[in-house]
């Protein structure tokens, strides 16, 4: 059995160790999980909302611990890190009192004295999740999963087992049955064991495209439901007619807010010829403003990432940008984990820094001479997360929103998840819909009932 290092990503030092769970502990959580259904499974949806609002309520009130443990595993600003902690409490709050409406019973009108759906937990809901938002990412698929009346597993990412202990610990602190929320010390590897397991009727995950085909092949393996939360390449498109110097601001946020680690950044900004003159301006000097450096000091608005591997990823997709013609216009520098946020020029098809997820603070900026030549290149990716428009013309802008391939697109916006939203990509970017009331439809037994 290994033994997993949490380490603070800005300095390199290992802050703890956490022994990997031998077979006989998995089978136990396993079973647990099992007897926590049965029981967890009859509880009212005003029972199970008191836990939720109880766990949201030590969110709310235990934050800055919280926020302080996310930070110290993956390196985002501490003020990131506390609006992480709020957010998680917020889709908690949301589900505990919209999961009975969500799931009510539906009447079917076909000719019978009378026909339903009924909506029916399915057991245990196994979540693979990766290590940018350590506990939004838990919590946006354990509360409605649990409002629905299934018990969640959990695989955290192996630099962020701190935090999926804590998580463990929080649905104890709230009330929550033995076994209803069990996270897994594990290495990816054992895997297969959860999956196959029969209490566990759905597999959940968010990370890269490599993780979701291995875990997406598993599930089929063994006929299980799947959702896949993917990468993505998201366009921020910008027409001539937009607000630039929101255009520009909104645009830095997406990009280097978690240092580029999100999977919803604009990580290709697609800007209209002739609107160049006018949004580059506010660019340079709007990116002059994320401060790199230590996460826990105020005024830093971009830390370490997560990982030196991380930060050595971006530096080869600059450095093959440059190579076919790009230019640095901007940052570059890297000491481990510290990446300087960067700027790129001339950004096109067949760069790395087009094709492939960038995932760190780089901004691409890519030249289109129409409209249609920027939708062609929006949707010129292997993924479709998401996207948005900049233009004061909105009806236009809706009318260009239905031509990008994507799972959403924002206007004049900021692309960001929401609990009431529907949440998902197309393409390489998974499958399935997290958040609002597709979200928690995905792991239920839509079960028909007749009466002749
Ligand atoms: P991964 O996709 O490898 O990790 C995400 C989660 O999936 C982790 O818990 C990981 O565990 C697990 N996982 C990976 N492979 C398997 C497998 N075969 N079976 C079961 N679980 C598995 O991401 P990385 O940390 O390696 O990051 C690499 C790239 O992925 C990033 O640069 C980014 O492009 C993308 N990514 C996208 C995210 C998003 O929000 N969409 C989030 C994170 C990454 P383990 O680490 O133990 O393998």
């Amino acid at each position: 059995m290994g033994v997993f290092r949490s380490v603070y990503p800005y300095t390199q030092e290992t802050i703890a160790e956490y022994p990997e769970m031998d077979d006989a502990s998995i089978d136990l959580k396993l079973i647990t999980a099992g007897e926590a259904f049965s029981n967890w499974r009859n509880f009212s949806f005003a029972l199970r909302s008191e836990v939720l609002l109880s766990v949201a309520s030590i969110l709310r009130s235990e934050k800055d611990k919280f926020a302080r443990l996310i930070t110290m595993e993956m390196g985002k600003v501490l003020p990131e890190a506390l609006a992480e902690v709020e957010k998680s409490a917020w889709v908690c709050e949301y589900y505990a009192s919209h999961a009975r409406n969500f799931l009510a019973d539906e009447v079917i009108e076909a000719g019978f004295t009378r026909s339903i759906m009924v909506h029916q937990p399915v057991g245990a809901v196994f979540a693979i999740m990766p290590w940018n938002f350590p506990f939004w990412q838990v919590f946006r698929f354990a509360a409605p999963t649990l409002m629905a009346g299934n018990v969640a597993l959990l695989k955290h990412a192996p630099t962020v087992f701190g935090c999926a202990l804590a998580i463990e610990d929080i649905f104890r602190q709230a009330g929550a049955p033995a076994g209803v929320f069990q996270s897994l010390v594990i290495a990816a590897e054992r895997s297969e064991k959860i999956i196959a397991a029969d209490i566990v009727q759905g597999v959940t995950l968010t990370g890269s495209e490599r993780a979701g085909v291995a875990v997406a092949s598993l599930a089929g393996k063994h006929l299980k439901k799947s959702l896949l939360e993917l990468g993505g390449s998201d366009a921020l498109i910008v027409l001539p007619d937009a607000d630039m110097k929101k255009a520009a601001r909104v645009a830095l946020q997406s990009r280097l807010l978690n240092a580029g680690q999100s999977c919803i950044a604009s990580k290709r900004l697609i800007v209209i010829k002739d609107a160049m003159n006018d949004f580059l301006p506010h660019l340079l000097e709007g990116i002059q403003d994320f401060r790199q450096g230590n996460p826990f000091e105020p005024g830093i608005r971009v830390g370490p990432m997560a990982r030196p591997d991380l930060a050595e990823q971006i530096q080869q997709q600059i450095r093959n940008a440059i190579a076919r013609g790009a230019q640095l216009e901007y940052g570059g520098s890297v000491d481990g984990c510290n990446l300087q946020p960067s700027l790129l020029l001339g950004v096109e098809p067949g760069m790395a820094a087009f094709d492939e997820e960038t995932f760190g603070p780089l901004v691409a900026v890519i030249t289109a001479r129409t409209e249609a030549a920027a939708i062609k290149l929006a949707n010129n990716s292997r993924y479709g997360l998401a996207g948005s428009i900049w233009t004061k013309n909105t009806d236009k802008g809706m009318a260009l929103a239905r031509q990008l391939n994507t799972g959403a697109v924002f206007i004049n916006s900021l692309v960001k998840s929401d609990p009431r939203l529907p949440f998902g990509g197309v393409k390489k970017s998974g499958y399935g819909r997290e958040l609002g009331k597709p979200g928690i439809k995905e792991f239920v037994n839509m079960k028909t009932i007749v009466v002749d």
